[in-house]
């Protein structure tokens, strides 16, 4: 998707602060970060959501919780860090390639906002 800013991320056509890659997925610094831990992991396909995703995604949607386990293990976040897909505009959801958001070191309210 050449008009995708997350594609335009993983091309690296559009800067961003890499925090892990493999040949599935990418990782970055949420340019606005929400806690000390924000990151996007987001596959290397485009899926435009979870509820446009097709069952042959299934792998993939649920892999980016993997990336997001090792990513705060790194941290040190484990006592606590949540992982979000936000699903459509009415949950915040604002670029349409599928991010799953790591957000951690601080502690976190339930229920969200
Ligand atoms: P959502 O609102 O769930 O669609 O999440 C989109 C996220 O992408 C937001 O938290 C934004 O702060 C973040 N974001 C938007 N543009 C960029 C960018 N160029 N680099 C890093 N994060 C971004
Ligand atoms: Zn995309």
């Amino acid at each position: 998707m050449t008009d995708c800013l997350f594609c335009k991320i993983i091309a690296g056509r559009v800067p961003s602060k890499k925090v892990y890659e493999d040949d599935k997925t990418f990782a970055f610094e949420d340019i606005n970060p929400q806690a000390p831990t924000h990151v996007l992991i987001i596959p290397r396909k485009h899926v435009v959501d979870i509820k446009e995703a097709k069952e042959e995604d299934a792998e993939l949607i649920g892999y980016c919780h993997l990336v997001a386990a090792k990513i705060a293990r790194q941290r040190g976040i484990e006592n606590g860090y949540r992982t979000v897909y936000n699903v459509g505009p009415g949950a915040g959801q604002s670029v349409f390639h599928l991010h799953l958001h790591l957000l951690g070191g601080r502690k976190l309210a339930w229920p969200p906002g």
